[in-house]
């Protein structure tokens, strides 16, 4: 059970996939994970939650909104001052360069729709991926804090990785179809045994093959 890959395969025992995310539409999907830019899961739906009691989260509606109305319903998420005209800009972009409909990134083939939403302003490498792989169901591989901190305590990439290196090294290792699923394993396992501070080592499934000189003796 030493590889990586037996070691994912233990994890996505332990952390089936569960109903995880409610029935957004993309646009919705992507304002949701702007939010969640440097915040916690409670946060970013507490913000999204207060934005859809304002506002139809749509983009023609987004587009027209004020942004201080927009901060006010984001407070809870934080950043708000940077998040709320991002996601002002991010509405007017979708609405002009696609006609406000995300869907047509998935005629486009994988490296060319992750392109294209990395030039959209406050769209980085992780709310592309996030995207790409849960609204889309395409195959990229987005790195969290939760799975980087994995990824170096189980000594796959430098400890000084970035978050490219990281993506590459679970891609190169995981067929396009068992991304989003191991993505969203991962983050669970990060969340709840592998956590930042306090690893649980002592309820941890791969506690025998771990490497990492900081783990928690039994
Ligand atoms: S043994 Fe500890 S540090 Fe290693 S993967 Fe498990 S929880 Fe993380």
């Amino acid at each position: 059970m030493g590889s990586i890959s037996e070691r994912i395969d233990r994890i996505l025992e332990i952390f089936p996939e569960r109903r995880w995310y409610r029935a957004l539409t993309p646009f919705e999907r992507l304002v949701s994970t702007i939010l969640s830019q440097n915040t916690s899961r409670e946060a970013t739906i507490k913000g999204f939650e207060n934005l859809r009691k304002r506002f139809k989260v749509i983009p023609e509606v987004l587009a027209e909104a004020k942004v201080e109305e927009i901060k006010e319903c984001i407070k809870p998420s934080g950043l708000y001052n940077i998040k709320a005209p991002r996601i002002r800009e991010v509405a007017r972009i979708i609405l002009e360069e696609y006609g406000g409909d995300l869907n047509s990134l998935s005629r486009l083939d994988l490296d060319t729709a992750r392109e294209r939403l990395l030039k959209i302003p406050g769209v980085g490498f992780k709310t592309a991926d996030v995207f790409l792989s849960v609204v889309l169901g395409r195959g990229s591989f987005p790195v969290d804090t939760h799975i980087g901190r994995v990824a170096k305590r189980w000594k796959m990439v430098r400890s000084n990785a970035g978050y490219e290196e990281t993506r590459l090294a679970f891609e190169a290792i995981l067929p396009r179809g068992k991304r989003r699923r191991v993505h969203l394993a991962l983050i669970e396992f990060g969340r709840e045994i592998c956590r930042a501070r306090g690893p649980r080592c002592e309820m941890c499934p791969v506690f025998g093959v771990c490497e990492w000189e900081g783990k928690r003796g039994i």
